[in-house]
């Protein structure tokens, strides 16, 4: 039986509209004590989710408000219980008295996020969809409340339900052929049964790939300058702050410590670092500036790797291409103001994406920004394609495709049936706990302990 709750949906701000909003079993016939409708029938009576006319009372059985009020019945509810709202003036006063006078008929009050709460323990919503009204209204931008909009209409579920339903089918026949060996069931054949475990890693990997891409258009992305001294890497960060961060001379390996900035490039966030030139050296400051370097190469995410147009590639531009050509990198060929003398195929076939700038006459920054953005794929980011939301989920759905590849490499490694099904199993419980179906009640609570 699930207690009558209650509670002021709109906040305690003054407001043009305050609404009473109530959940659990009888509550409509108690909401009826207090709001009493216009037509004199009882609120029971009003067709679903129709609103009509009434005046609430407070708990002396004074009118305190004329306003409007529907019901919405179990199980079509939004929390699966027989419901109801009462939208009134948003006078703080009069919702704390036509709050107090439904205690006395009978309700107490609603905690943080129950009704949300009540609707995934009712199957009405899962984990996700729970997860993204919270999202929802924490949304700061139309493109994270677009984003959120899209999951709590199960835009994840979506994605994540053909992946169940092959895995369930899968399992069925594994069970099947394992449990009653004497009968005649066909087995899954080893083609069959590979491709859909190649299948579904390619999906989960897939929405894998979108958490990190969406991240990195939320958080901003770490990079960093590189190449050899005098190519244009401070030119470069000083045309992309819009001041000068950097000193910017003709004598090789001016900048020694990293100069930081965090700049936009259209809707790209980057946390740039501009680096000492990597170049070995005897000068000892000038070597600890290049260690740092060095060490910010390896931990940046997004490597811009700068090259002078107008001298030949060196051992030194050679050297850095080797390194970075297997990482996020745009190749930058910069001062291509100047007489062309590097050879710009050779890059290419290191490094896919690359770009003609000049720095230093402002050259080139969009198709910078265009290629960073083709580069990350963030170009084809869709706020409805069931993007990972958060850290709970990421893991919930790596921990299945870790389960898958392990299963991938047990059915390459020709071991049996059984071991394969393992792993799907424990795969199709990272996807249960992701929905919630599964998960514990710690994972449950520290959900709904976001709403407050
Ligand atoms: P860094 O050592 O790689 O940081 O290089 P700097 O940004 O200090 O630039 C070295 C020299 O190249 C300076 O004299 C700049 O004015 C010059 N420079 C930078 N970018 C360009 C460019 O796009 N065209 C030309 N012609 N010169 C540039």
């Amino acid at each position: 039986m699930a207690e009558k709750i209650a509670a002021v949906a709109t906040g305690h701000a003054r407001t043009g509209i305050g609404i009473l909003r109530l959940s659990g079993d009888g509550c409509i016939e108690a909401a009826g004590q207090v709001f009493h409708l216009q037509s004199g029938k009882p609120l029971s009576s009003l067709p679903d989710r129709k609103l009509a006319l009434g005046t609430l009372f407070d708990v002396q059985g004074r009118p305190i408000d004329h306003c409007m009020a529907f019901i919405s019945c179990a199980p079509h509810s939004y929390t699966g219980e027989d419901t109801a709202e009462i939208q009134c003036h948003g006078s703080p006063a009069a919702l704390a008295a036509g709050l107090e006078a439904l205690f006395a008929a009978g309700f107490r009050q609603a905690r943080p996020g129950e009704f949300t709460r009540r609707a995934f323990l009712n199957g009405r919503m899962d984990l996700t969809q729970a997860e993204a009204v919270i999202d929802l209204i924490d949304a700061e931008t139309a493109d994270a409340a677009a984003n959120a909009a899209g999951q709590v209409a199960g835009a994840m579920r979506k994605r994540i339900d053909p992946v169940y339903d092959s895995w369930v089918d899968i399992c069925a026949h594994f069970h099947a052929v394992l449990d009653y060996p004497d009968e005649d069931i066909d087995e899954v054949s080893d083609e069959n049964l590979r491709a859909s475990v190649y299948e579904i890693c390619g999906m989960l990997e897939g929405i894998l790939k979108g958490y990190d891409n969406g991240r990195l258009l939320r958080e901003g992305i770490s990079t960093v300058i590189v190449g050899r001294p005098n190519v244009g890497k401070s030119t470069l960060m000083n045309l992309l702050s819009g001041e000068q961060k950097s000193i910017v001379t003709q004598i090789p390996g001016t900048t020694r410590d990293i100069v930081e900035d965090t700049i936009r490039l259209g809707e790209v966030v980057l946390h740039l670092a501009d680096t000492a030139g990597l170049r070995d050296t005897d000068d000892p400051v000038e070597r600890m500036g290049v260690e740092l370097a060095r060490k910010r190469l390896n931990s940046s995410y997004l490597v811009l790797a700068v090259f002078d147009s107008s001298e030949e590639l060196s051992a030194e531009d050679l050297e850095l291409i080797e390194k970075i050509k297997d990482r996020p990198v745009v190749a930058i060929i910069n001062k291509s103001d100047l007489p062309r003398r590097i050879d710009i195929e050779k890059i290419r076939e290191k490094i896919g994406h690359l770009v003609q700038i000049s720095a230093s006459e402002g050259e080139g920054v969009q198709a910078l920004e265009q290629e960073i953005c083709r580069l990350l794929k963030l170009d084809q980011l869709d706020s409805s394609a069931g993007v990972i939301a958060n850290e709970r989920q990421r893991s919930c759905v790596e921990e299945a495709w870790k389960t898958m590849e392990q299963a991938k490499q047990a059915l390459d490694g020709g071991e049996t049936l059984d071991a394969v099904n393992v792993c799907i199993d424990s795969a199709i419980d990272s996807l249960l706990e992701l929905t919630g179906e599964r998960a514990s009640n710690a994972v449950i609570d520290q959900v709904f302990e976001r709403f407050c």
